[in-house]
């Protein structure tokens, strides 16, 4: 499901590598209009895939940044065009609006500009090493929590709301999660996939994931791979938690 809110500020701009005698050269203003289309599952409890409050709390910085400036003086937007205003507010955005699917930046009732993050890369990460392909893309998470004294149910009641939570944010892929038991009988092994590296680091500002975060953290450690009793083995071999 793909939901909208619409945003308005004022501002000026003008556009310093058109020809002089081009009329966006001179400085001028607009109504700039903002839409941002946000995609998500329809949550079965809520019945919506995010309160449109989220979106309008999300935006709060980005109009305060741009309402009754001049665009040019705004960092980053020294050649303020609709696209890169698009891609300006994008950057900004989506690591605390990860189900963020698409901007649109109208300047005038007949000229509009939709961007969809297609580029981000491309833009705000400059490829090194080949890195940039390999974050661009889904990332296999393994994580390994330690449960406290007599806190091996109450883990594995969190676990088992940890990745669908995430799924339902968008930050996770529909991979189905894996949930082993060690042999230590308190440590337990979750695999999952992440939708990309953005995804991973848009999840620490969350604040439904940082809760459940942080109620993970109240029962268990997160320890490393190495500790895991099997890990020494050549064929370790875990009890499934169903
Ligand atoms: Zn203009």
């Amino acid at each position: 499901m793909e939901i909208f809110k619409r945003f308005r500020f004022e501002a000026a701009h003008r556009l310093p590598n058109v020809p002089p005698d081009h009329k966006c050269f001179r400085l001028h203003g607009h109504s700039f209009e903002v839409e941002l289309a946000v995609h998500g599952p329809v949550g079965d409890h809520s019945g919506w895939v995010i309160d449109f409050a989220e979106i309008g709390r999300a935006f709060e910085p980005i109009h305060k940044a741009l309402d009754h400036r001049c665009l040019n003086d705004v960092e980053g937007l020294e050649n303020p065009t609709s696209e890169l205003l698009c891609r300006w507010i994008w950057a900004r955005i989506k690591p605390t609006l990860p189900l963020l699917q698409a901007i649109s930046v109208r300047e005038t009732c007949t000229a509009s500009c939709t961007y969809r993050g297609d580029d981000e890369h491309a833009l705000t990460k400059p490829a090194s090493d080949g890195q940039a392909s390999e974050s661009a893309g889904p990332e296999v998470a393994f994580a390994v929590y330690r449960a406290h004294d007599g806190a091996l149910d109450q883990l594995l009641k969190l676990l088992r709301d940890h990745v669908s939570t995430l799924q339902r944010r968008g930050l996770a892929t529909q991979r189905p999660v894996t949930l082993l038991r060690s042999s230590d009988g308190r440590t337990v092994l979750e695999i999952f996939e992440w939708c990309d590296r953005a995804a991973s680091e848009a999840a620490r500002s969350d604040p439904e994931i940082k809760a459940l975060w942080g109620a993970l953290a109240g029962v268990a450690d997160l320890v490393s791979l190495a500790e895991l009793p099997e890990s020494s083995q050549p064929f370790p071999r875990f009890a499934p938690v169903s």
